[in-house]
């Protein structure tokens, strides 16, 4: 099913939780952090974090091992490897950062599922302090999108994964994903694409508050049980509409049987 892109947010989608709020919790960094937030965009606070981190002697070593005690649902780990195991090309796209992220899906023998990460790059410096970088550098290109922080344009990324296609090859999209910065892209997804927010998290919100906004087709989940049903139901239905359509190519059929029909409340303003 080499046919079918699956692009996974990480926190509070592949993960339960956030993981820079997990490590500035469980690290002891909560003080800081608050006191700082006001004063430095996200992505930078966090780099300042791991520079706090390194002045007290805590190694990248320590990071990794703290990262690895964050919750991840095991059914949201098989519906992983199941997609990979079907043969779809799995990928993240995340405004967390690389070290986080590969220590995590390493830690659960996910990391080699994923064909491509697009996150913060972070490395391990001279001095053995993890550095963490925003994605895009907002100072030397502004992105421009209203939607997004300037260190990350999800639906920037997704036009490039659209756009990196073979000539002629047919690909289908699975979003799956819980916040704000998710509802960029969700916008871009075309109406033969899926996505799947996390039931009464932010981009499940903005989707709710006009769904006619969104082309895809929308399955809200809340559990990783759900995560994983919906994830291969999916995969399923769109393999099996590939392959009816390969044999026919006037067929059209769509699945209505998990079709979300979310509540229309007043358009949000942007
Ligand atoms: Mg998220
Ligand atoms: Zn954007």
């Amino acid at each position: 099913m080499a046919g079918i892109v699956v692009i996974f947010d990480f926190d509070r989608t592949i993960i339960d939780g956030d993981s820079d709020s997990w490590v500035v919790t469980e690290m002891g960094l909560s003080d800081l952090f608050h006191r700082l937030r006001s004063t430095l965009p996200w992505n930078s606070l966090m780099d300042r974090m791991m520079e706090e981190l390194h002045f007290l002697g805590r190694t990248a070593e320590e990071i990794a091992e703290c990262l690895k005690r964050t919750p991840l649902h095991p059914r949201i780990a098989a519906a992983i490897k199941s997609a990979y195991a079907l043969g779809c090309d799995l990928r993240i796209l995340s405004d967390a950062n690389r070290f986080f992220i590969e220590k995590i899906l390493e830690h659960h023998g996910l990391l080699g599922c994923f064909s491509k990460i697009y996150t913060n790059p972070s490395f391990v410096d001279e001095e053995a302090r993890l550095r963490i970088f925003p994605y895009r550098d907002s100072a030397l290109s502004p992105h421009g999108c209203i939607l997004c922080p300037s260190n990350l344009c999800k639906g920037l990324v997704l036009d490039l994964i659209y756009g990196s296609a073979p000539e002629g090859e047919r690909r289908t999209f699975i979003y799956l994903g819980d916040g704000r910065g998710d509802y960029c892209p969700t916008l871009k997804l075309q109406d033969s694409d899926y996505v799947m927010p996390r039931k009464d998290y932010p981009l499940w919100d903005r989707i709710s508050s006009d769904p006619a906004l969104v082309k895809a087709e929308v399955h809200e989940w809340s559990t990783g049980e759900e995560l994983e049903k919906i994830l291969l139901h999916l995969i399923d239905t769109i393999s099996t509409e590939q392959s009816i359509s390969g044999s026919n190519s006037s067929s059209q059929s769509n699945s209505s049987d998990c079709k979300l029909h979310m509540s229309v409340s007043s358009p949000e303003a942007f």
